[in-house]
């Protein structure tokens, strides 16, 4: 018997959007890491996750080649972004984020709690 697997569908790339980017520091609220502030590495809007800095460690058992000496290796995992909230310094917190037009018609994100721009570091 056959049956047809479903084909996970991944949004094109202009479609995937995310309320985190790299640099970002951001909460973790759900899961095991819940309550961690780390910067984000890396994200992967197709997927909609993230890699943020010293959250949700795996370990890797690697074996040994002539380059590297194996063994144990923690390093962080993508972890869905529905679990990460954009840390506001001002407020101390994870918040919501909204979008606002600077003067100079720049786009920036900012607090919705307490309007504080916040911008990612590079
Ligand atoms: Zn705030």
């Amino acid at each position: 018997m056959f049956f047809k697997r479903a084909k996970r569908k991944l949004p094109k790339p202009h479609e995937a959007k995310c309320h985190i980017r790299k640099g970002d520091k951001v909460v973790v609220i759900a899961g095991k890491d819940r309550g961690k502030v780390g910067k984000v590495l890396q994200v992967f809007p197709r997927k909609q996750r993230a890699i943020v800095e010293g959250v949700n460690i795996v370990k890797r058992h690697m074996k040994p080649t002539p380059y590297s000496e194996g063994g144990i290796v923690e390093k962080p995992a993508p972890i869905h972004v529905s679990n990460l909230m954009v840390f506001c310094p001002k407020c101390n917190r994870g918040v919501k984020i909204g979008r606002k037009f600077l003067e100079d018609g720049s786009k920036v994100r900012v607090c919705r709690k307490c309007g504080e721009i916040i911008e990612a570091e590079e």
